[in-house]
């Protein structure tokens, strides 16, 4: 198990084949200190989706490590990992429920004080309010409730609500009112704090806030650094 990590990350010389003889990494080295933001960026194919399977232990390196406050996570139960690691994909995955029961999907111990209190911090409490039910409102996995701003807002209360270590988070690329985007931006900033981060970065905002810049080409690190370095 991984009790209380930091949070701290290393690819060592990682090389990953999804298909033998085609590697999709060649060569990944990384050091991400606790806390740090890193947001990953290149063209579609360069290997960032790759990057963060291997995190999170949808696939395993054919070549080198990733290591976690010094364990190897091969030696990790994937469960334990998992728990540490919270994941937040482009198509923010809203279920068939109440609004409430979203949030609190991955804390189902979650008091209904909690539930509000992560809603308030990324600011989706006021649209929440009014929605006809406020946090008893039903909403469809497919439905259009809730406009693509209001789903982000609410897959990041639900992982702020889940309080992991380690933050992955595959930015969406809709487009969104410049209002919704500020929001977004804000909330963002609230849910990274304090936890070591992997962003798949499509908005310039994000990329500009990242402790550190990825630049991915091929499956290799073209270029890493602050958004002043670069
Ligand atoms: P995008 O911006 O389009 O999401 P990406 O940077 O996330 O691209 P990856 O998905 O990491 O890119 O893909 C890296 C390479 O691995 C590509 O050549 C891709 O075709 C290949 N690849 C990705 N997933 C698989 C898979 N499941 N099976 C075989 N090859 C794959
Ligand atoms: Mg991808």
């Amino acid at each position: 198990p991984l009790p209380a990590i930091t949070g701290g990350i290393r690819f060592n010389q990682v090389v990953f084949e999804y298909e033998k003889g085609r590697p999709a990494l060649k060569g990944i080295d990384l050091d991400v200190r606790p806390g740090q933001s890193i947001a990953l960026v290149g063209h579609t194919g360069s290997g960032k989706s790759t990057i963060i399977n291997l995190l999170s232990r949808f696939y395993d390196p054919s070549r080198g490590s990733v290591v976690i406050d010094g364990h190897d996570i091969r030696e990790v139960t994937v469960q334990s990992l998992r728990s540490q690691i919270g994941v937040v994909l482009q198509d923010t995955f809203i279920f068939s429920g109440t609004i409430r029961d979203n949030i609190r999907f991955g804390r189902l111990d979650a008091t209904d004080e909690e539930v509000e209190a992560a809603a308030r911090a990324v600011d989706a409490h006021d649209f929440i309010m009014k929605l006809p039910s406020g946090y008893n409102t039903e909403v469809e996995e497919r439905g259009n409730v809730l406009s693509m701003g209001q789903r982000q807002l609410l897959s990041f209360a639900r992982a702020l609500l889940a309080n992991p270590r380690i933050l992955i988070l595959d930015e969406a690329t809709a487009s969104i009112d410049t209002e919704t985007e500020l929001k977004i931006q804000d909330a963002l900033k609230v849910l990274l704090k304090g936890r070591t981060s992997f962003i798949v970065a499509h908005r310039l905002s994000t990329i500009r806030n990242a402790d550190k810049i990825i630049v991915l080409d091929h499956g290799q690190i073209k270029e890493s650094g602050t958004h002043r370095e670069l």
